[in-house]
């Protein structure tokens, strides 16, 4: 599986979009919010891969938990995949916890879904399957 993004936990979207501008020497080809995830995004192109940046909109929002608990930083790693509910059957039968028994449509015309964190070495894996337009 190739590695489709990187998502990183921020407080503060807007400065942390200057940060990585300027780590990055370009600017997010997209900025996009997800009310059912409860976090606005932005998306910078780094070659073959992307990073994500996640801010909480709201004080329930996973984002803002994670936050609470662990502070700013890398968030997810996330995977591409052709078929995601294949992908997702496939995960199930090879032992791993999967977060919702359906895919989610996720930031950047994406459908999603999560591996917890405890069934991955403490990563939080996301499967991403891009919808076709
Ligand atoms: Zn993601």
């Amino acid at each position: 599986m190739k590695i489709e993004h990187i998502g990183i936990a921020v407080k503060h979207l807007a400065k942390s979009n200057s940060l990585f501008e300027l780590l990055l020497g370009q600017a997010p080809y997209k900025i996009e919010v997800v009310d059912s995830e409860k976090v606005s995004t932005s998306f910078f192109q780094t070659g073959d891969t992307k990073i994500e940046l996640l801010e909480a909109t709201d004080k329930d929002s996973p984002i803002a938990k994670f936050i609470e608990k662990r502070g700013e930083g890398i968030h997810h790693i996330a995977f591409e995949v052709a078929d995601i509910y294949s992908a997702m059957q496939e995960m199930k039968e090879k032992g791993f916890q999967l977060l919702g028994d359906a895919p989610r449509k996720g930031a950047d015309n994406k459908l999603v879904c999560f591996i917890h964190p405890k069934s991955a070495n403490g990563v939080l894996v996301e499967l991403c399957q891009t919808i076709e337009p």
